[in-house]
């Protein structure tokens, strides 16, 4: 295979082969913008070396050949005495990882190098701070020297020279920090820093194809659900300097502001500083639109390939640049992250710039994105003590305890406490306390650092660059506005102002998501903001094109008529599972004891008796609240164990109450039962259908209530639509003779109230045998609705209430799982018994109708799959209603 491209040679949509970086820097070759020279080893080098251990022969010739290309374009060769070319090698894979891995820049340099540097640029200085740069970098990525060694060393040398920032120190001294720096490689590694270019370029390589399984990098592919196979491309390209002087800078800019969506000039500058220094947040930077004081020219050229790149891309981009002694560079470029609000807004805006379709409007926004436009907002009518203010980096708010480094992010958080992670700035070492926390905060740093990227990208509450705080980590303090807080104090941040409060602030519903719930002029007091009105806007256009476009209808899960109306609100066209059992808890659990435990005919009628007209006034009020749409009513189906007492708490009871010589009749006869009926694994005990068939009357019960409901209904002239599902059928006699029963009842009440009464009678598919079976079922069904919660507990055999706190963390780490299946359906192992129980059903009945109702009819990844499977709905929570519109739609584009 060919391991290297140059970037003459690749194109954006060989992220794959290229990663995305490579991809990118390819592309912006190809339309001639200024990309400094260089070449792309493939993501297949990286795998071939993550397999055989070392890199393939091929890679070193091939890199030869790309390298001498460049050295006679640029007429300068890597490490060169007199005009050096230096290089920079940076991991770039097909998802961004920002941070994960490694970057080692100024290959190259060395003893005689630094010397021709000196010359080119005329500046010491600047060549021993570059040669101690890369000295520190080096040693730490390729040769695996602890970093401490050499900020330490660094640090040392301030202290002594009594200053405090690196820039005061003098080329005589960054000399003495590479001799310095260079004992500690020897004396670290064994051996001297390699002083021959193209030996330091292959570590450099190899370093960075190595990169891809640090343990930071693993545990954020977890996070993120990135494959573990992908590995990453090296990007190898000519280093240009932002740190040249006043004349130079770097920065990061965004064709349209990636938190609004608004078109314009944003971004980070910081004049005089390398691209490391802007994302590790080390000095403020200034805003974008100051360049064009300090460099018109640049920044006019630097305006027009932000146009330029939006318009090809046909979307936010984000770049990273350099200027170098006023000649601009582009080092980076991407369709931008953005946050969920941005990512809608951005959508129909590039709509109404006739740049996409709607179409393609929905398939750039994910049902995810949606789901953060739910986010928690604080109420800002509260009493609140301000602390001080910073930029607002990724949305949300966040309550919780200060915590200050990894080890009490984690310790305090698994004792089931709210973290805020406080830090002067982030770096990739603190990714374990970023993801516990549900908060962060930094002090330094831009839109762009490392802490507000990542926050970003995992959807934590993020306030990023309020300077104002002191932050000292070693004394777990931190020091605002004249008062000290300690590890513990609660604040509370709000990444969508940048607020930071003392205390806890209340937290209330996004406003965006109640009009997007609920219209615009749904008649509320207080009328939306204009950019809340703009959000809900372009979100409502969204789900409208969506809702067209979609095959899959949406309905919701729901158990109340307080859930079917916020579920209809939010546009679920029916309910796809209502949950009886939920209705037998609380005061009526005793009577469903009763039932389950009676000893003879007389007492279970009698129950049975009591709980009718309770259950038919639950009917009522669900149907009538979906009323005009279908509401599947599902037959009782309790685990035992969660509706009898506990065995051995019943024992310790009734033990205890015998020692006090009291004589508890009923509960001794309860003790009895619930020892017969105790079960060793519930979940697959009596159960749904099966406890229908034993208990006799219950099921009939429940028929009867929704028979009873439906003519009341219909004689107040209402539309009442419900539907029988009976649960855990595994077998079509089952449900057969469950059928019988439910329409004699049903005959039985059709009859009492004068009219007809043939509601559909279906069942669950959510054991493997009623998929297998299912052509068999269908026989005896009306619709089929998959319960893939139960159908995942018993496909892998996981008990659904234990493992995933059991193992499922070792599980995803060592690669078993990529996430939960029963979060994501498990398209490979799961997903066949969802289709061969769609084909069993449609092959005796060709248009039987199908859903599904596990958690999974919420989830984005799952909903395409059951698309792709050809089911008529899927049934979700009802506030993931929109969320499932959504994707419903996205799968159907
Ligand atoms: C299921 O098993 O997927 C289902 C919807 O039923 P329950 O979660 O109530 O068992
Ligand atoms: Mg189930």
């Amino acid at each position: 295979p060919k391991y290297v491209y140059r970037f003459s040679e690749g194109g954006m949509d060989q992220k794959d082969l290229l990663g995305g970086k490579g991809a990118n820097l390819a592309e912006m070759s190809r339309l001639g913008l200024p990309v400094p020279p260089g070449f792309t080893i493939t993501t297949e080098a990286c795998r071939a070396y993550m397999r055989d251990g070392h890199v393939p022969p091929d890679l070193r010739v091939e890199v030869t050949l790309a390298l001498r290309e460049m050295e006679d374009t640029l007429g300068r060769s890597l490490g060169d005495f007199h005009e050096p070319l230096l290089v920079s090698v940076r991991s770039g894979a097909k998802f961004s990882m920002p941070g994960m891995m490694e970057t080692v820049l100024n290959v190259g340099l060395n003893d005689a190098s630094v010397q021709g540097l000196t010359a080119v640029t005329g500046d010491e200085r600047f060549a021993w701070d570059s040669y101690r740069r890369l000295l520190q970098m080096f040693g730490r990525t390729v040769l695996d020297i602890d970093g401490e060694l050499f900020s330490g060393a660094l640090e040392d040398l301030k202290t002594e020279r009594g200053v405090r920032d690196d820039t005061e120190l003098s080329a005589e001294d960054l000399r003495g920090l590479v001799a310095t720096y260079k004992a500690v490689v020897r004396e670290q590694s064994g051996a001297d820093f390699p002083q021959h270019p193209r030996q330091q370029l292959d570590m450099a390589i190899e370093a960075v194809l190595r990169s891809w399984n640090t343990d930071r990098a693993v545990l954020y592919r977890r996070q993120e659900g990135i494959p573990n196979d992908l590995g990453t491309a090296v990007n190898v390209q000519a280093m240009v300097f932002g740190n040249l002087g006043p004349t130079s800078g770097t920065g990061v800019c965004f064709t349209r502001d990636p938190s609004t969506g608004h078109s314009g000039v944003y971004g980070d500058y910081l004049p005089n500083a390398q691209g490391e220094d802007v994302v590790a947040g080390i000095r403020n930077t200034v805003p974008l639109a100051e360049l064009e004081s300090l460099d018109a020219a640049a920044y006019a050229e630097l305006r027009q390939a932000m146009r330029r790149l939006e318009t090809h891309y046909r979307d936010l981009c984000d770049i990273e640049f350099t200027i170098e002694d006023g000649t601009l560079w582009l080092l980076q470029t991407r369709v931008g992250k953005r946050t969920a609000a941005a990512a809608f807004r951005v959508a129909t805006q590039l709509v109404d710039e006739d740049l996409i379709t709607m179409d393609e409007a929905i398939a750039r926004v994910t049902g995810a994105q949606l789901g953060k436009l739910l986010f928690p907002q604080f109420d800002t009518e509260a009493d609140t003590e301000l602390l001080t203010t910073g930029m607002a980096a990724s949305p949300g708010a966040a309550v919780g305890e200060i915590v200050f480094d990894n080890a009490q992010a984690v310790e305090r958080s698994e004792a089931g406490a709210k973290v805020v992670l406080v830090r002067r700035e982030t770096n990739p070492d603190d990714l374990q306390g970023m993801m516990v926390a549900a908060g962060i905060l930094t002090a330094r740093g831009g839109k762009t650092s490392h802490a507000a990227v990542v926050a970003r990208g995992m959807g934590t509450c993020a306030v990023v660059g309020a300077d104002e705080l002191d932050v000292d980590a070693a004394r777990r303090e931190l020091r605002v506005g004249g008062r000290t807080l300690h590890a513990g104090d609660t604040i509370a941040i709000d990444g969508t102002s940048g607020r930071v409060y003392l205390g806890e602030v209340p937290v209330v519903d996004s406003p965006a998501m109640t009009y997007i719930a609920e219209g615009l002029d749904a008649g509320r007091a207080a009328a939306p903001d204009e950019e809340t009105r703009e959000l809900v806007e372009a979100v409502h256009r969204i789900l409208s094109h969506a809702d067209a476009a979609r095959s899959l209808h949406v309905r919701a899960n729901a158990d109340t008529a307080e859930d079917a109306r916020r579920a209809r609100e939010r546009g679920a066209e029916g309910i796809g599972l209502c949950r009886t059992e939920h209705m037998f808890l609380g005061e009526r659990r005793e009577l469903v004891e009763r039932v389950i435990l009676a000893a003879d005919d007389d007492e279970r009628d009698a129950a049975l008796e009591a709980l009718l007209p309770l259950q038919r006034e639950d009917f009522v009020e669900i149907l009538r609240a979906m009323d005009g749409l279908p509401a599947t009513i599902r037959l009782i189906d309790p685990p035992l164990h969660e509706f009898l007492p506990d065995l051995t708490e019943l024992s310790v009871e009734v033990a205890l109450a015998a020692e006090r010589g009291e004589n508890d009749e009923r509960r001794e006869r309860l003790l009895t039962a619930v020892r017969r009926m105790h079960e060793s694994n519930p979940m697959l005990g009596l159960r749904g259908v099966r406890l229908g068939l034993v208990v006799p009357g219950l099921f009939a019960l429940q028929v009867r209530a929704v028979a009873q409901a439906t003519a009341r209904l219909r004689g107040e002239g209402a539309d009442p639509r419900p539907e029988i599902m009976v649960p855990l059928v595994g077998s079509v006699r089952e449900l057969q003779l469950v059928r019988q029963e439910a329409e004699r009842v049903l005959a039985e009440e059709g009859r009492a109230a004068d009219m007809l009464l043939d509601l559909p009678i279906g069942c669950m598919i959510e054991l493997p045998r009623a998929a297998l079976t299912a052509h068999r079922i269908a026989e005896q069904a009306d619709f089929f609705s998959f319960g893939t919660n139960d159908l995942t507990q018993t496909t892998w055999g996981f008990s659904r209430d234990d493992v995933e706190a059991a193992f499922f963390s070792r599980y995803l780490a060592n690669g078993v799982l990529r996430i939960s299946p029963f979060e994501t359906i498990d398209g490979e192992g799961v997903g066949p018994l969802v289709r061969a129980g769609v084909a069993g059903g449609r092959a005796t009945k060709p248009h039987m109708h199908i859903g599904v109702c596990g958690e999974h009819g919420g989830d984005p990844e799952s909903i395409h799959f059951f698309h792709d499977a050809g089911l008529d709905y899927v049934s979700c929570s009802p506030y993931r209603v929109p969320v499932a519109r959504l994707e419903a739609g996205r799968a159907a584009v």
